[in-house]
């Protein structure tokens, strides 16, 4: 059979099979289309049905989560934990809540983490989880008390040989927190790498708040190198006030770079000053407030209430919030604007017609799957620390984290080469990461 059409009808297969999960359909669409030359270059990947397992979660988990909030209510929410490939090492992926959360995001988020762990080179297989409760408004004993419920269910299917959860939208330091403590008590036993993106007050790793920003910023320094370009004195935009986004920002303006725009999901901040990180920081991580209220303490700054971050003119522009959030007109008005590089912090923010944009108008473009690598990278990192019972400095794991991004473009920019794709990160991530799971799916035999 040609593989072009095998590759089709695995994809049909794929949504005959997971109806109405279309995060989950575009997600698998767009590593399988790039995989047509690598069925052709070993065909053993076809015979031994490779595509098609990897498509299959190796194990899902759906559960209750019931919780009493703060006036005596039952509350009722619903967990997950897509456990999608361990054939390189344990489970890996964070854990999202927020009430978008279905079982297509999850399986979405956890067939790109596969992908994004292989490609690290760093020995952690793939996974994702979470549940449609909203932290939002929610108190500290609301919040501990859902934690508290969710993992002692997900406890039994976790381990540092087994599961590794992490963060991601939603679940930050605090949330860590609440989870690991339960499952220590749960379990009789202090598993420190059970979970990673700990406060390094007890067992967390330095650098892990900041790798995935950071990690971002590296990559696309990364590819304006390649085409001779450096990030000083470029001007960015930045979406999202999360986690990913703030420490883009702080690593942007270390290297120079001039950041004016940053939003979260009701408007935009835009301060063509320079966005003012220590503020944002106060806002958003001690106050939990929203971003309008930058504004209100600085004369220079717009606010714009559901206005779109890529309205802004920018050379470089990274999308830090959340899925499909930069789509095919916001892809012309950044290209119209002038601008040269887009590398995604947050998981497949670019909807696939803003890609194709970015890639006919032939402009570096870093897919989440690499570009947001350095996040996990750093998670493998924290685990490799518990397992030996050690504490890096700061400096020493900001140089291991720079390594990794380097070593993960440089896979991409080669592996693209290699296939005749000069350029095109997406297909250099798609690959690479694919041969890294093949291979060891094949070695293991049918399982
Ligand atoms: N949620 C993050 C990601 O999308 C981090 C996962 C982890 O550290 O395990 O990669």
């Amino acid at each position: 059979m040609q593989n072009d059409s095998r590759i089709n009808q695995i994809f049909e297969q794929v949504v005959r099979r997971n109806p109405g999960e279309t995060e989950f359909h575009q997600a698998v669409k767009e590593v399988i289309e790039s995989l047509g030359p690598v069925l052709h270059k070993h065909p053993q990947y076809a015979e031994h049905k490779i595509i098609e397992r990897i498509c299959e979660p190796e194990r899902q988990i759906i559960f209750r989560v019931p919780w009493v909030d703060d006036r005596g209510e039952v509350q009722i929410n619903r967990g997950f934990r897509v456990q999608f490939n361990s054939a390189l090492g344990p489970y890996k992926g964070g854990l999202r809540f927020h009430p978008s959360v279905y079982l297509g995001i999850i399986k979405f988020l956890g067939f790109e983490q596969t992908f994004k762990n292989a490609i690290t080179g760093m020995p952690i297989g793939g996974a994702k989880g979470g549940s449609d409760f909203d932290p939002k408004g929610r108190s500290d004993a609301e919040v501990m008390r859902f934690c508290q419920s969710f993992i002692l269910e997900l406890h039994r299917h976790l381990g540092e040989y087994t599961d590794v959860p992490a963060g991601d939208i939603g679940v930050g330091a605090r949330e860590i927190g609440y989870l690991f403590g339960q499952y220590k008590r749960i379990v009789n036993r202090y598993e420190s790498g059970v979970i990673t993106g700990k406060s390094p007050q007890w067992g967390g790793a330095l650098v892990r708040r900041e790798a995935t920003g950071y990690g971002c910023v590296y990559f696309v320094d990364e590819m304006l190198k390649v085409r001779d370009q450096s990030i000083d004195g470029m001007s960015c935009v930045v979406s999202g006030s999360g986690n990913v986004a703030i420490y883009a920002i702080e690593k942007l303006q270390q290297l120079g770079a001039q950041v004016v725009a940053c939003s979260d999901s009701n408007g935009v901040i835009h301060d063509p000053h320079g966005i003012r990180l220590d503020a944002v920081k106060r806002l958003k991580e001690v106050e939990r407030r929203r971003i309008r209220d930058y504004a209100a303490e600085h004369r220079d700054a717009r606010y714009i209430e559901g206005g779109s971050v890529w309205d802004i003119p920018c050379q470089v522009a990274l999308p830090c919030a959340t899925q499909n959030e930069l789509d095919e007109r916001a892809a012309r008005t950044l290209l119209a604007n002038g601008c040269i590089a887009v590398a995604e912090g947050a998981n497949m923010p670019s909807t696939p017609g803003a890609v194709k944009l970015f890639h006919d108008a032939g402009i570096a473009f870093g897919p989440g799957k690499a570009a947001n690598a350095g996040g996990v990278s750093t998670s493998a990192l924290e685990m490799q620390q518990n397992a030996s019972r050690d504490a890096w400095t700061f400096e020493f794991t900001e140089q291991r984290l720079n390594e990794i991004m380097r070593n993960v473009h440089r896979d991409c920019y080669e592996t693209a080469a290699e296939y005749g794709n000069s350029g095109n990160y997406v297909i250099g991530a798609n690959i690479a990461g694919f041969i890294r799971v093949a291979e060891a799916m094949l070695a293991f035999g049918v399982i």
